[in-house]
């Protein structure tokens, strides 16, 4: 059983998940064993392993897009760790994208 409790992201989520705490009981990391194999979740800079080691959990996670869009929308929240299969770096890029397609869209309508 997970010791960090469906991890930081399951603390915050319930308040803006709509079905609250249903989607949060199929998480695969609530299944991983952190006081044996550690948190690859939380990867220091002297285990980059450890970051493909929680992405290969969220690739078998049946929630991961749920995750992945709180941790997306939520960046203060979730400003570091994996979440969905996405490191901060991947979300900081995807958000840097997203702005982007915005201002793009808007320089064409107006
Ligand atoms: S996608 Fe990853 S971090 Fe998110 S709930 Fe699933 S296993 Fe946990």
């Amino acid at each position: 059983m997970a010791t960090r409790g469906m991890r930081s992201m399951v603390a915050h989520a319930p308040s803006k998940a709509s079905d609250s705490a249903a989607w949060q009981e199929d998480a695969a990391c609530v299944r991983w064993d952190f006081k044996k194999h550690g948190d690859p979740f939380f990867p220091t800079s002297a285990a980059p392993a450890a970051a493909q080691q929680a992405q290969a959990i969220c690739g078998t996670c049946r929630v991961r897009q749920i995750c992945g869009f709180f941790a997306h929308e939520d960046a203060n929240t979730f400003k570091y760790g994996i979440y969905g299969g996405t490191t901060a770096e991947d979300r900081i890029r995807a958000r840097r994208r997203t702005q982007q397609e915005a201002r793009r869209a808007r320089e064409e309508t107006s």
